[in-house]
């Protein structure tokens, strides 16, 4: 473990763009904290943290120039990995001929810093889908395999975290290349830094880091275990698969779906929903089509249509699917959960719909039916 002085981390900032990579992480936008591209350190919500609650998202002062003192916003790595719209192909008239370009993604290395433990979790969920080898999407492929990782363990925590039930934080353990603990006491300020790889180690040795001490390291590991103890949600993951697969007809599915508003927002927000659908758009004169990809969502009444109607007509359903398959099925399909307990859907639920909720009341229903 090494220790970074905050005029290091503006240092380590520049190596990485001499590199030539484009560097996104987290900003402050239209009342949030997003990720966008930042060009100095300076563009870091320093300072600034947020406080959520189920459909309540706000930004305050903190009383610290921290710089990684919020927790998470409505934006995850998703938008950069698999793009909220993206054209996959063309095609072009050629005579008689038709000619079909795949579409090139840019030569451009990403660099994301800021990346939390339950993030990178996501990120994992995401290779299982877009990596199958029967189905990769080459295009998220290219942008994961030049990607560097700045992780940042987690030392505050939002109301509406329970990455800790899904077994994916507060704690980074893995898949980064450096790995950030952010320390404020009194007037110090430093970080201490974790390498993950390759790529990682030479960055430290380009900055000649020193070696953090034991006391040092100490105090980065009861940040996180202090950060484990707030965490007010959880949902009980062993036993959750079950308890989905015996709901189908609960009664409770009629409950939500008279709060639920069918805004999707839920899926937009999630690191991990990964539904898409793709549509052809043709020139006017027929002579070239463009086929585009975009975010869908299974809270869409046209997203289950099949010849005749759709097979998820009610909100129900709708819902009743989303939940299944994001903490039961999903489990079936690629052997993890799709849910990494960031909290995301219950802050940005209009209605505040809370998945923690909603779980442990189905689960109290399945207890009382075993007893
Ligand atoms: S289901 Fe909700 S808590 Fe789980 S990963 Fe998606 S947005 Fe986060
Ligand atoms: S659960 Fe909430 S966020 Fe999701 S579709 Fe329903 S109202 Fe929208």
């Amino acid at each position: 473990m090494k220790i970074c002085s905050i005029s290091q981390f503006g240092l380590l900032f520049h190596l990485i763009q001499q590199q030539g990579y484009k560097i996104l992480g987290p900003k402050m936008q239209d009342e949030a904290i997003v990720y966008r591209e930042l060009k100095s350190l300076e563009d870091l919500p320093i300072g600034w943290m947020d406080e959520q609650g189920p459909g309540f998202y706000r930004l305050k002062r903190r009383q610290d120039l921290a710089y990684f003192g919020y927790n998470l916003g409505p934006d995850s790595w998703k938008r950069y990995l698999f793009p909220p719209k993206e054209k996959l192909w063309s095609a072009k008239t050629q005579g008689h001929k038709l000619a079909i370009y795949e579409e090139k993604i840019p030569e451009e290395k990403m660099a994301f810093i800021g990346v939390r433990a339950c993030e990178i979790q996501a990120m994992v969920v995401l290779d299982a889908v877009f990596q199958h080898p029967l189905a990769t999407y080459t295009q998220y492929q290219q942008r994961r395999e030049q990607l560097l990782v700045i992780a940042v363990n987690c030392t505050t925590a939002a109301a509406t975290c329970f990455c800790s039930s899904m077994d994916a934080g507060p704690e980074v353990k893995g898949g980064y290349d450096l790995a950030l603990t952010e320390i404020i006491e009194g007037e110090e300020h430093y970080f201490l830094v974790q390498e993950g790889s390759l790529k990682g180690k030479e960055l430290i040795e380009a900055l000649h880091l020193e070696e953090a001490s034991q006391e040092a390291c100490q105090k980065g590991k009861e940040r996180v275990l202090e950060t484990e103890k707030k965490l007010q949600r959880k949902v009980e993951n062993q036993s959750v698969h079950e308890v989905l697969l015996e709901s189908w007809e609960s009664k409770r599915w009629d409950e939500v779906a008279k709060r639920c508003v069918n805004c999707a927002n839920c899926t937009m927000v999630c690191p991990t929903c990964f539904c898409s659908h793709t549509e052809e758009l043709v020139s006017l004169d027929g002579q070239h089509a463009d086929r585009w990809q975009t975010w869908d969502s299974c809270f869409h009444l046209g997203h289950s249509y099949m010849h005749g109607g759709s097979v998820r007509a009610s909100a129900q359903s709708r819902y009743r699917q989303w939940l299944t398959h994001k903490f039961g099925t999903w489990w079936d399909q690629f052997g993890m959960s799709g849910c990494v307990g960031c909290g995301r859907c219950i802050a940005w639920c209009p209605v505040g719909i809370d998945v923690t909720e909603e779980l442990t009341n189905l689960k109290k229903d399945f207890d009382e039916k075993h007893r």
